[in-house]
């Protein structure tokens, strides 16, 4: 007798998947309706054979050990099975189970910059399924229990002759009565009407990161719906907005502003109080200073997402010309003007002055 492997055409360590697939190529080759020549339905029973062997992981350790996996038998009993395998799905084996993995939940969250930038808890309200109190997931009213369909007797699935251009062929549906779960709810729950679960407001806590951005993502494991039947929690998907804020931006990791600047004082210097996250900071304006200068105050932007530490805030100045002036201050700038009278107005290449000079705080 010619081994499985062989057989199928696979390596002794093949995965499932790798089993699964050369079984298809081949039954597409030999299946009897395709292909009527004597031998190929000699080989399609071999593959078959080998197929439910080795698709097996107790009969394949089995057969790996030295066992047959089975006698040659074996492939006849389960026609509608392999049919099934052949064909993609269907019922499958035995009756689908009742429990079901919760689906997964999405929970927009709005940051403000501020807390982007330090990172915060939060504490959030969600609608989603949870465990029905009342019967604990099993789906019955207290005191009653699931029963055995009589429809399908447990099974799940109804096994039908069908008449095709190919012969009779034995296929198997879902059972209408149980809807293929094998056993019925004589006694529904009325709380959660025989679902298992039922949806609720709940109250749920997370560490928003510092440092993260607009459309982030985050995870949090089992977090989601509770599952039909009490299957286990799907996940809880929050996605983050950052609203925008009044006067501070942000550019990867730097918080960015504007400084208006009278034109003395940027003329002759100052000092400035900026409010901030940081509260107040000290903005040194040297004399001289020009719009589109840039002052980096360092390691007070957004604190990093990955590793430690925090961008800068780069406070970006512009020069606001008076243009309400009473008559001395008027006079003034005519004096001051008839001192300056070289000074030209006069165009200059793009590259030089504005928008593009750094100063360190
Ligand atoms: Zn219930
Ligand atoms: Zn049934």
């Amino acid at each position: 007798m010619a081994d499985h492997y062989e057989v199928l055409g696979v390596a002794k360590d093949a995965t499932v998947d790798e089993i699964k697939k050369a079984y298809r190529k081949l039954a597409r080759e030999l299946h009897p309706d395709v292909n009527a020549a004597p031998e190929a339905q000699e080989r399609f029973k071999a593959v078959t054979h080998a197929y439910e062997v080795l698709s097996d992981s107790d009969s394949r350790r089995n057969y790996d050990m030295g066992g047959q996996g089975g006698f040659g038998g074996a492939s006849f009993n389960g026609f509608g099975d392999i049919f099934d395998s052949f064909f993609g799905g269907g019922a499958g084996r035995g009756p689908r189970s009742r429990t079901e993995r919760g689906e997964d939940a999405l929970l927009r969250v709005p940051l403000t910059l501020e807390e982007v930038t330090f990172g915060v808890a939060k504490s959030v309200e969600i609608d989603t399924a949870v465990l029905c109190e009342t019967c604990g997931g099993s789906c019955c009213q207290p005191g009653t229990d699931l029963e055995t369909c009589d429809i399908c007797r447990g099974s799940g699935s109804i096994q039908r002759q069908v008449r095709t251009l190919m012969g009779n062929m034995v296929t198997a549906a879902p059972c209408g009565s149980c809807r293929g779960y094998g056993q019925t709810i004589p006694h529904p729950c009325v709380s959660c009407r025989g679902q298992g679960r039922v949806r609720a407001r709940r109250s749920i806590e997370f560490n928003v990161p510092a440092g993260v951005e607009d459309g982030l993502r985050m995870q949090l494991r089992n977090q989601g719906e509770v599952g039909q039947g009490g299957g286990p929690n799907g996940d809880l998907h929050i996605d983050f907005t950052v609203m925008p804020h009044e006067v501070f931006g942000r550019v990867g990791d730097d918080l960015t502003c504007t400084l208006q600047v009278p034109l003395h004082d940027a003329v002759l210097g100052a000092h400035a109080k900026v409010e901030t996250f940081d509260g107040s900071l000290d903005v040194a304006i040297e004399p001289g200073a020009q719009t589109g200068d840039v002052v980096t105050i360092r390691h007070k932007g957004v604190n990093h997402l990955r590793g430690s530490g925090r961008g800068d805030l780069k406070v970006t100045i512009a020069i606001h010309t008076p243009t309400k002036l009473d008559k001395e201050q008027k006079e003034l700038f005519k004096k001051l003007a008839g001192l300056r009278a070289d000074e030209g107005i006069k165009l200059v290449k793009q590259s030089s002055g504005f928008f593009g000079r750094n100063r360190k705080a």
